[in-house]
């Protein structure tokens, strides 16, 4: 497979420094701690316009700038020590550090095969929307870097999601940008031919033809389907031109492109997976591809292929709420994939009654018949699903277990931050990181060190939030209130709270928001001030989102609340990284028990902050009195009014009586030593349990291995 774009970019650089056109394609340097500062050197503007894309910037930049990088010594000094460490991950076997992995488990000839709807790696491949995509990337990455073969496969879209703008009125709208692929850090797949590799995607009503592109993740290879090629309907190009599309009829065909598509372009590739792993039901098709090659050339019945697809394939669901549950109308699915059951060896109905619910067609009920493991991704989330799906086991126990999510800290991790823990748990840490012992030192860390590093990501917050106002405001476009609720006038001395996540009405952004008049007591109480961050998009087509976004835009406009509330639109990765950095406390405020893991607060204590949330999610089994704290009570009522009115009591009492007396308790070196104790007893006990390389492991150790060893126990 000759990959033209990396030689092509690796011929335009000086000799000395040409490797950084290999390094642009390869998305390892996203987690490397001085990688992204070796491309921001060679031109800091240039980097920030083309949004820390390596590919554009190295292609753009002109010549000169890359001459003075390659005689700067300094330059040259890092770049050589970032391109050793990058051979040496490239290669371990050559240079005697053998993976865990292989390691523990020895040399498998053929990975384990993950596919996702989603995937959040960087801000500049923008194929993502939530916390599914960054989840399923930090999947990929922690299985880099432990070693495990696997590749990944799902979508390259040609607008990506969204991008958002608030207008003065506070209402979202949705920017489409048509990305450039010749100008993104992925690569044209080839045939044997030499031309791009197309794929086509028989069905009975019709042909879908895919063409795949690959982004190399460390060293996972993760293959992107794009329809939008000429061969296709005009209808067809679309397919991957948007991610979550509200129309079903797009959506079912999504879901047979990366099913079905996902399987036959694996199949062109000659790539034979150990073991299959859906994230969330979209991919599901997929498991009825595979039961149909082994009917059809391996003459076997469909009861055998279902059992033998099932044996090597693992399905994590990631939502309780039921519209993350996707499902069709039966004459939907009728329509696209009419016949496919002729192939299968089985009727219509037969068909159909494989994934039926309610006279709908379920894709998490065709997901877990159709694989041997199936988990939720925290423990309350388990119990809720095998309450959920137990409609489907009829006098038995649900085979759902849970394998709580984690985040890849590489990725997390600020560098000041990093640099502490280098200095106090040793070189290293982030192999340890899932051991407790590897923690025991933070407490000999002395306070001002971890303080001083807080606060310097405090102001990085603060000037980042400037620098957007200010670069929105000189566009003459925007209303001056917008410039302050954009955060001008945040003082990065005071304590500030973040809130970033989608605006579902379920996550309750507005809880908050319940009784202003005390809202606007504690952000303005002299002396003790408070700020309040604020990140998140709305689906463009959930209104009542929208609306939410409009109505706590309106409180952050209002001059009351001083310049002390903040919107940060657009939120992406960058903004959250930004945001998981420089706040003091996370606060989230899901109705319980909707959120079913949740990461962005895993990452906030990565970096230092305290978790403030509902007794949701992952929180549920991270909180242990000490380490942060609680909104509400653990308890679950069906009465929302009730549970809305208690909760945002105890989010206020906290706030009043706790957090804020906490903060502002210093010592005559002006450091809140109690606060910094909670700090450390936060990171000591939360950051060994969720983070992805505990995940990874317990997903290698509780289904991966056991599958491809074929040692598991048949539920059926
Ligand atoms: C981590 C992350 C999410 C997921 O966070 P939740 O805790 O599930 O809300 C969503 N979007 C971005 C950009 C993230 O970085």
């Amino acid at each position: 497979m000759s990959e033209s774009e990396i030689s092509q970019l690796v011929s335009l650089l000086p000799k000395r420094i040409a490797q950084l056109g290999e390094l642009a394609y390869n998305l390892w340097w996203t987690w490397h701690a001085e990688a992204p500062k070796l491309f921001q050197r060679i031109n800091p503007v240039l980097w920030e316009t083309v949004y820390h894309n390596p590919v554009k910037l190295l292609r753009q930049v002109p010549r000169h700038y890359l001459t003075a990088a390659y005689q700067d010594f300094r330059f040259l000094e890092t770049y050589d020590h970032v391109m050793d460490d990058y051979a040496r991950y490239m290669t371990p076997a050559f240079n005697g550090s053998v993976p865990w992995f292989t390691r523990t488990y020895g040399t498998w000839d053929n990975p384990v095969a993950y596919f996702s709807f989603e995937f959040g790696l960087h801000e500049s491949l923008p194929m993502y929307a939530g916390g599914l995509g960054v989840l399923a990337a930090d999947h990929l990455k922690s299985s880099s870097d432990l070693g495990l073969p696997m590749i990944g496969i799902g979508f390259l879209y040609l607008q990506g999601y969204f991008r958002q703008r608030i207008t003065e009125d506070g209402w979202q709208e949705a920017d489409y940008d048509q990305l450039d692929f010749s100008q993104l850090p992925i690569t044209h797949v080839l045939g044997e031919d030499g031309s791009p590799l197309m794929i086509p995607i028989e069905l009975q009503s019709r042909t879908i033809w895919v063409q795949v592109w690959k982004a190399q993740v460390g060293r996972v290879p993760l293959y992107l389907m794009d329809t939008d090629i000429t061969r296709n309907t005009p209808q067809d190009r679309q397919l991957t031109y948007r991610l979550y599309s509200p129309d079903p009829d797009t959506r079912i065909a999504q879901e047979i492109v990366l099913g079905i598509g996902g399987v036959r372009a694996l199949r062109a590739l000659k790539i034979n997976p150990k073991v299959w792993h859906m994230n969330e039901g979209h991919p599901a098709f997929g498991t009825l591809e595979r039961a149909r090659e082994l009917v059809k050339d391996h003459g076997m019945t469909f009861a055998e292929a279902q059992q033998a697809v099932k044996r090597t394939t693992v399905f994590t669901t990631h939502t309780p709420v039921p519209a993350g549950n996707d499902q069709f109308q039966v004459w939907q699915v009728e329509r696209l994939l009419t016949g496919y059951w002729n192939e299968l060896g089985i009727s219509r109905d037969e068909f159909m009654a494989l994934a039926e619910h309610d006279g709908n067609y379920g894709m998490t009920v065709l997901a877990l018949r159709m694989a041997e493991k199936a988990n939720a991704v925290s423990e309350l989330h388990g119990q809720v699903a095998r309450k959920m799906w137990s409609w489907m086991y009829p006098g038995r126990e649900v085979p759902i277990s849970h394998i709580t999510n984690g985040v890849h800290s590489r990725s997390w991790v600020s560098s000041r931050i990093r640099r502490l823990f280098d200095t106090y748990l040793g070189i290293g840490w982030a192999s340890r990181i899932d051991d407790p012992i590897t923690w025991a030192p933070i407490h000999e860390m002395p306070d001002d060190q971890l303080w001083q590093a807080h606060k310097h990501n405090k102001r990085r917050l603060a000037e980042f939030m400037r620098d957007r106002a200010r670069a929105k405001w000189i566009t003459h476009r925007q209303h001056p209130v917008q410039t302050i609720a954009s955060g001008v006038l945040i003082d990065p001395n005071v304590l500030t709270l973040g809130f970033a996540r989608r605006f579902a009405t379920y996550k309750r952004a507005a809880l908050l928001l319940r009784d202003t008049e005390r809202l606007l007591r504690i952000i303005n109480n002299p002396g003790r001030p408070v700020q309040i961050v604020f990140a998140g998009k709305a689906h463009p087509n959930d209104e009542p989102g929208k609306l939410l976004i409009q109505q706590l835009y309106r409180m952050i406009k209002n001059a009351d609340s001083a310049g002390r509330l903040v919107f940060i639109d657009d939120y992406d990765l960058n903004v959250g990284r930004y945001l998981v950095r420089g706040v003091d406390v996370w606060l989230n405020t899901p109705r319980r028990p909707h959120e079913a893991s949740g990461t962005s607060g895993m990452k906030a204590v990565l970096n230092g902050a305290i978790n403030f949330s509902v007794l949701d999610g992952w929180w549920c089994e991270g909180y242990n009195g000490r380490n942060g704290w609680a909104i509400g009570s653990d308890t679950v009522t069906t009465d929302y009014e009730m549970q809305d009115r208690a909760d945002a009591e105890s989010l206020y009492q906290t706030l009043e009586n706790e957090i804020v007396p906490l903060y502002y308790d210093v010592d005559y070196d002006n450091i809140p030593h109690k606060w910094v104790d909670k700090m450390k007893e936060s990171i000591s006990t939360i950051v060994p349990r969720f983070n992805t390389r505990r995940m990874l492991r317990q997903y290698i150790s509780e289904a991966y291995v056991p599958l491809a060893n074929g040692i598991v126990e048949s539920v059926e």
